[in-house]
């Protein structure tokens, strides 16, 4: 049913599916879940779980479910819950009616737990946490046995029905598996099952005492509805026997296979929860969808696409081995992406006033640009021109080194879509020394066509006309740390970058942003592409940099 192809290409994840559907396992179908705990809004790294497994799920005409996997109530809220579901979304992807809660399965779960007690296989430890890690063992010793593992199952009915009823305080009792305390893999040694913990949870607030473990509930819930294939990441390779362990013991006819793949990271950023809540709660930065975090609604705050995300995440493709993806490769696929469906528009960060001496005093000429220079079918729009401009500070030097083919006293620059002006004179603050504006004056033959007499001027300037631009407020943004990895650092927040965000007050844009959209993007020529932040309205016009226009990664890429 699949084949493999440049736009498709194989790993070894597929490489298992193909397999198991050329034997017909699971009569061919391919059932896979995306399954996140709402602590937290989803980012990057969650990114890719979710195209691998609702691509795959379309690649083989399967299905994917997303699964809140809710079982630990602390730091779980709706807030999480609300947010994944419009972030998924917006990546692209759509589960139709299998939205599904772990939290929903609690008494389902209760009940198998019920099961492996009476059928030998779990029983109710009173050791405290600190004896049941003492007898755990290590890489090279073995574990020690508690001494109730040999409790009665009545016994244990008794204590773990009292468990649920709330007769014992947390950490009295855990519910442990009888598997093994010799096992040479630790999970394998009587993990635990279900822990006492007076905790309201989000969805059925105060209704349990007793919560499932990760290890219990996942399994179980993956075999419940029937998913056929679950991928996590790397960590939980150990944890794979005791998912089989579990599911064998309870719905033997269900058995998903687990496999594994690296947990991506990427440069200059953290994305573990844990960090980014720091990053939150102690306000390094503006909240989770401040455009300089790596969550999924930080980027798109920031201007990037889902068509973006999707094809970086294509493109570094799965592996087995952990690796630390350069932050440039995602800036370079948002840039292709955009360079393809972003409308090219003038602003000015940094203004320099020009005026343009022979250009009458109440004329305006609007001139027709093209809003793409390779794909007519985007349109024009009117750009008005008029006798008093700004230009971007950096357009004009007046002490210029030979290559500069901008202004500069005596030379000529093209106005982008406009005409060619020559540099006269300037005006400076007499105290400061400060440049307040420059004199030019235009070439009125030059409108959109080349000099009559054949004189080369190179450099083409972006403009505009101060009359009739609109001031904006940008962002600009940069790497949140300024160390490749901070995520290894413990003390991560040392290595912030604290010139990330450089808001810029005196931009003018052109005339025809004026009411532009809170989300779209632009490319401001020359400069970079831009996105209208929601912050703008009422008279406040604000854009975020989405991203420069050189790209750094083709020159990686090519190893210069
Ligand atoms: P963290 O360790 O940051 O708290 P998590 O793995 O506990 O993240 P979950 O909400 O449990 O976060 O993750 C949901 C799914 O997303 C899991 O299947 C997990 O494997 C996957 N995932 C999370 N982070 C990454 C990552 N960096 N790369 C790839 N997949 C990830
Ligand atoms: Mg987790």
């Amino acid at each position: 049913m699949t084949q493999t192809t440049a736009s498709n290409p194989t790993d070894f994840i597929r490489d298992i599916i193909d397999q198991d559907i050329r034997t017909n396992k699971n009569a061919g179908r391919l059932a896979t879940r995306f399954p996140p705990e709402p602590n937290g809004y989803i980012h990057i790294g969650h990114a890719k779980s979710v195209c691998l497994n609702f691509g795959l799920a379309r690649q083989y005409q399967g299905t994917c479910n997303l699964r809140l996997d809710d079982t630990d109530p602390a730091g779980e809220s709706m807030e999480f819950v609300d947010s994944i579901i419009r972030d998924v979304h917006w990546l692209g992807f759509d589960w139709e009616d299998r939205l599904f809660y772990a939290s929903d399965y609690f008494e389902k779960l209760y009940l198998f737990a019920i099961e492996l007690i009476k059928s030998g296989n779990a029983y109710v430890c009173s050791l405290s946490p600190d004896e049941i890690r003492e007898h755990r063992g290590t890489f090279t010793e073995p574990g020690k046995e508690s001494p109730y593992r040999n409790r009665s199952v009545e016994e244990n009915l008794n204590l773990f029905e009292r468990m649920r009823a709330g007769e014992f305080e947390d950490g009295a009792h855990v519910l442990r598996a009888k598997i093994d305390m010799a096992a040479a893999n630790i999970v394998m040694r009587d993990p635990i099952l279900y822990r006492i913990k007076r905790e309201p949870h989000y969805r059925t607030e105060t209704k349990w005492v007793i919560y499932p473990m990760y290890d219990f509930a996942h399994c179980l819930s993956d075999a419940l509805e029937g998913i056929t294939h679950s991928i996590c990441t790397l960590e939980f390779e150990n944890n794979r026997p005791l998912y089989d362990w579990i599911v064998g013991k309870l719905i033997p006819a269900n058995r998903p296979k687990q496999i594994e793949f690296a947990r991506l990271s990427v440069s200059y950023t953290v994305l573990s929860k844990r960090r980014l809540i720091e990053l939150v709660q102690k306000g390094y930065v503006r909240g989770w969808d401040d455009p300089r975090m790596p969550t999924v609604t930080g980027m798109r705050r920031r201007g990037y696409t889902p068509e973006a995300i999707r094809k970086f995440c294509a493109q570094i493709g799965v592996a087995k081995n952990d690796n630390l993806i350069d932050v440039a490769l995602l800036e370079h696929c948002v840039r292709e992406d955009l360079n393809e469906r972003a409308p090219r528009v003038m602003g000015i960060l940094r203004p320099l006033r020009v005026v343009i001496d022979n250009y009458p005093e109440n004329q305006t000429e609007d001139f027709d640009c093209a809003n793409h220079p390779q794909r007519p079918e985007m349109g024009t729009r009117k750009v008005p021109f008029s006798r008093v401009l700004y230009i971007e500070r950096d357009d004009f030097m007046e002490d210029p080194p030979k290559k500069y083919n901008r202004l500069a006293p005596g030379r000529e620059v093209r106005l982008r879509n406009a005409y060619i002006i020559k540099f006269e004179s300037m005006v400076k603050d007499e105290q400061s020394g400060e440049l307040l504006e420059i004199h030019c004056t235009y070439d009125p033959q030059t409108r959109n066509a080349p000099p009559a007499d054949g004189r080369k001027v190179p450099g083409v300037i972006h403009w505009v006309s101060a009359g009739h631009g609109v001031p904006a407020e940008v962002r600009l943004y940069d790497r949140l740390f300024n160390i490749e990895d901070p995520g290894s650092e413990e003390d991560f927040i040392k290595y912030l970058n604290p010139d990330s965000l450089q808001t810029v007050m005196t931009c003018h844009v052109e005339q025809s942003l004026k009411n532009a959209e809170p989300g779209s993007q632009y490319q401001f020529e020359r400069l970079g592409y831009f996105c209208v932040d929601e912050d703008t309205g009422a008279g406040r016009l604000v854009f975020n940099r989405v991203v420069p226009l050189r790209d750094s990664w083709t020159k990686i890429a090519a190893g210069k």
